[in-house]
Parts: structure tokens; C-alpha cells; sequence
């Protein structure tokens, strides 16, 4: 459930239903705020007119995230931390996705930083029509050594990521800001110790800052400190251990925070958390072993409601698991991931070639569509809509029927296509094979359950002219 209601949204509205907002009513541009599809200042009357400063001041305290949004860097690869409503994604959506940081440190060599950068900069991998992106590089103070610091941030901040900068240093973070404070780094990290001398080189730039502490309750006491001295813009961190040396602690940590913020409405804890996993590699000299863990260790803390990773390894063994389970629980549970449904030709079809059946589902449509490029086979695969639907609860919601295939062949064009009028269907619908035969007139033949078999199932079985 979302954390307020339509109309205690619209109750704050003029109500007039003027459309100025591009909504038809006042009551759908609520419904419109609550899914941040739209934002109070859209609706111009409420923002400009006197007579509804009360209800606007009410509104934007009931329509502000109880997590802050936090934005690290600038420009287009500038990433928004945090901004979450609810603890649990079926109660609405997530909106944030966690963002993924790689580090570098100051005792690397000038060349290998820029690797790394670059690296990270052009990481992308395709998954269901989404490219999964690595969001930031962490700079890591190791050397000691003030000049050193100062170069690596440079080489950094010559690319278009964020970066957060870390040390416990003041000096060293001076240094690291003074390099291109416009560029917005994440300052890591103010503690019990170094909080004033931190705080004020935050504010002075309006710089978002990391607060670490291994307890909840000294992480708040830190937060209110770091608010005292005009710091707006916090990051909590209660701190990240390797499994068996406290990590269960940590994930509790940050469950507890995020319970504060969103259920007690605790404002001190209303801000997004962190985790460094990178901590695997802590006395860890097998370096795959260290990546396993530090992915594992990523997983648990994004399930955990980390909103910034900080990780070591550029293996794709580590961060694709990680990214793809990011994906997963930060796609909106309300709309399922959809393709366009129509026909797609796959490889070089010609008028005998088969005709496939799949729905519109992403993940169903993406993965049938690349095991039958894998196999190299040449067809028309037709996508039907089903609202997003994968195949059995298509069928089982009524979005799969014989109607909806004869509509779907019909809108095709396909018939001009091909000579046949054979139409291959997913294993899983062969229970409404005979309700689509009858409502198309095309021969309908069961395809197989798993679609990687597609390919060898075309050459063993597929003719346009004969029984098969
Ligand atoms: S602009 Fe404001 S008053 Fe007009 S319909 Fe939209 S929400 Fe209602």
C-alpha cells in the first residue's frame, strides 16, 4: 500500500479541476504524485496562488519521500540515491535503483585508474531491452600521500561519472573536493571523529556527505550533528563486515534504519544507506573467491535496502548476478517489463519459413528471440499482447485465447508473408491449441516447452508444406 492515499493527496488540491496539470481531474494528478509521474509544481494554480500556500506547504509534507533523494555528480551520468516510499517493493514500486560504485586508490598507477574508469564508464550489458550500467568509481585515499590523491581524483573527474571521495582526512578530502567541487562528489566519510571539520567542508560546497558509524543510534547522533552544521545531504553508512566477522549485524543495521525512516517516520534516519562489500577482499588472497564473496555479500545488503554499493571486482562473474538482481526488484511490480507486440522477423524469413508464437512478456519474448538467433533460424516470430503477461498467466487471465491470436495474425500481415498457414505455439499453451486453430483456421503445431529447443525442433519437425 502506498504510504498515503489519493485523497489525502487531493484534499490538499484546489479541486477545481481546471486540467491545467494535464490530468482530467484533480483526484488523477493525485493518483499522478503518489506514482511520481508528475510533480506539485505541475499543478500551477496550487504553486502560484495565495489563497493555497496552506495547502501547499501540507502537500509537499505529505507527498516527500520518508528516504531523501540524494543526487551524486552532474549531468547526464549524475545519480539520485535513496527517494524510497515503502519497505518492501510489492507495497508500491522502488524507485532509486541501487547504484553500483567500483573503486580506484591513490597508490595505483595513473594508467590503471584510468582503466578502471573507463571500464566502468562504458560497462553495459542488454537484459530484457535494458542496458544494466556500473553508476560511479570510489577514490580511495591509501597512499597517504596528499599530491597522489589529488592526481587520482583528477584523472577521475576527466570522465563523466560521479565519484565519491574517500578518506577519514579532512586534509586529504580538501584536497580531493578542491579538484571540481561542481562536479558534486560524494564526500566519504564524516565519523565521530573528524564530524566538524567534515561537516564544514561539505556545507561550504553544498556537498553531499557520508556518515559512518558502526550503530544505528550513533549514526543518528552524527546525522543531527551533520544537519546542525548545514549539511542537507547525508548518506548513511552503518558500516560493511565479511561474512562471519559481523556482516549479519550490518544487514540488520540497515533494515533498522530504513524501519525508522519509513515506519516510525524518524527523519534522522530518512536518508539512503550504503554498504562497501568491497570489504571481501579484506585479507583475501584467492581473488575469484574474493569476488564471490564480495558479490554475495552486495546481494544480500541490495536486498537489505542499500541504495549505494561500493564494490572492487570488474568481473562479470561478480557484478552481473548483482546487476541483474537490481533489475529485477527495481522494475515497477505494477507494470510488467513489456516489448512491442507485433511481428518480429528473426535472420532472413521468406514465405516458407515458420511462424512462432511468444507473448510480450520482455523476459519471455527476449530470451525465446535469442535462442532462436543462437540456432540461426530464420522465422517470423509473432509477439501478441498480453499485457505483459508471460504465457501461463496470459492463458490463465484470459489475454491468451484463440480471439486474441486471430487478432494478433490479422494486425500482422503475416498471411502476405508466408504461403503456409501453419502457426507454431509455446509448449506451455498446447491446452488452447484447438481454440486457436478453430478461431484462426491456421494448423496450429506444439512447440516446445523450453525454448532452447526451438532450433532443433524447426529442423527435426518443421515443413510448410507437409504434416509437420
Ligand atoms: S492543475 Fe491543479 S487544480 Fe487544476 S486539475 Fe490539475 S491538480 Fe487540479
Amino acid at each position: 500500500m502506498p504510504r498515503v492515499s489519493p485523497l489525502e493527496v487531493y484534499r490538499n488540491l484546489p479541486g477545481t479541476n481546471c486540467g491545467e496539470c494535464g490530468e482530467g481531474t484533480c483526484m488523477a494528478f493525485a493518483s499522478a504524485l503518489i506514482e511520481r509521474r508528475r510533480s506539485y509544481g505541475d499543478c500551477k494554480p496550487l504553486v502560484s496562488e495565495e489563497r493555497y500556500a496552506e495547502k501547499l506547504e501540507r502537500l509537499i509534507a505529505l507527498v516527500t519521500p520518508p528516504v531523501k533523494e540524494v543526487m551524486v555528480g552532474t549531468g547526464e551520468r549524475a545519480c539520485v540515491l535513496g527517494g524510497e516510499e515503502v519497505m518492501y517493493r510489492h507495497e508500491l514500486t522502488f524507485f532509486n535503483p541501487t547504484a553500483v560504485f567500483v573503486d580506484v586508490s591513490d597508490d595505483m598507477d595513473e594508467e590503471e585508474i584510468a582503466s578502471r574508469v573507463k571500464a566502468v564508464e562504458s560497462f553495459g550489458m542488454e537484459r530484457m531491452g535494458q542496458v544494466l550500467r556500473l553508476q560511479g568509481i570510489a577514490i580511495r585515499a591509501k597512499s597517504g600521500d596528499d599530491t597522489r590523491f589529488g592526481s587520482a581524483v583528477m584523472t577521475v573527474a576527466e570522465s563523466s561519472l560521479p565519484y565519491m571521495l574517500c578518506s577519514t582526512e579532512p586534509e586529504m578530502l580538501e584536497v580531493g573536493v578542491e579538484v571540481a567541487p561542481e562536479r558534486r562528489p560524494l564526500v566519504y566519510a564524516a565519523t565521530e571523529d573528524n564530524l566538524k571539520e567534515v561537516a564544514e567542508l561539505a556545507a561550504s560546497h553544498s556537498l553531499p556527505v557520508a556518515a559512518s558509524a558502526a550503530s544505528p543510534e550513533k549514526l543518528l547522533e552524527l546525522v543531527a550533528e551533520l544537519r546542525q552544521r548545514g549539511v542537507e545531504d547525508i548518506v548513511l553508512d552503518p558500516g560493511t563486515a565479511p561474512p562471519g566477522r559481523g556482516l549479519g549485524r550490518c544487514l540488520e543495521n540497515m533494515v533498522v534504519l530504513r524501519r525508522l525512516a519509513i515506519e516510525r517516520g524518524e527523519r534522522l534516519a530518512g536518508y539512503p544507506i550504503m554498504g562497501t562489500p568491497m570489504v571481501a577482499w579484506l585479507g583475501e588472497e584467492d581473488e575469484v573467491r574474493a569476488a564471490m564473496r564480495e558479490c554475495i555479500i552486495a546481494s544480500a545488503q541490495l536486498l537489505r535496502h542499500a541504495d549505494l554499493l561500493v564494490m572492487h571486482s570488474l568481473e562479470m562473474f561478480s557484478l552481473l548476478p548483482l546487476l541483474t538482481l537490481r533489475q529485477n526488484i527495481y522494475t515497477d511490480p505494477r507494470v510488467p517489463i513489456q516489448v512491442d507486440a507485433k511481428l518480429y522477423e528473426i535472420g532472413k524469413p521468406d514465405e516458407n519459413s515458420p511462424v512462432l508464437l511468444t507473448t510480450n512478456f520482455a523476459l519471455t519474448y527476449y530470451t525465446v528471440a535469442s535462442d532462436i538467433e543462437a540456432g540461426k533460424v530464420n522465422c517470423y516470430l509473432l509477439v501478441v499482447d498480453t499485457e505483459g503477461l508471460a504465457v501461463e498467466p496470459a492463458m490463465a487471465g484470459a489475454k491468451l485465447t484463440g480471439s486474441v491470436v486471430k487478432e494478433a495474425l490479422q494486425n500482422s500481415g503475416v498471411d502476405r508473408k508466408v504461403k503456409h498457414r501453419k502457426l507454431i505455439i509455446p509448449g506451455m499453451a498446447a491446452r488452447i491449441s484447438g481454440e486457436i486453430e478453430d478461431a484462426t483456421g491456421w494448423k496450429v503445431i506444439v512447440g516446445p516447452v523450453d525454448s532452447s529447443r526451438i532450433p532443433a525442433f524447426i529442423q527435426e519437425k518443421w515443413s510448410p508444406n507437409g504434416q509437420g
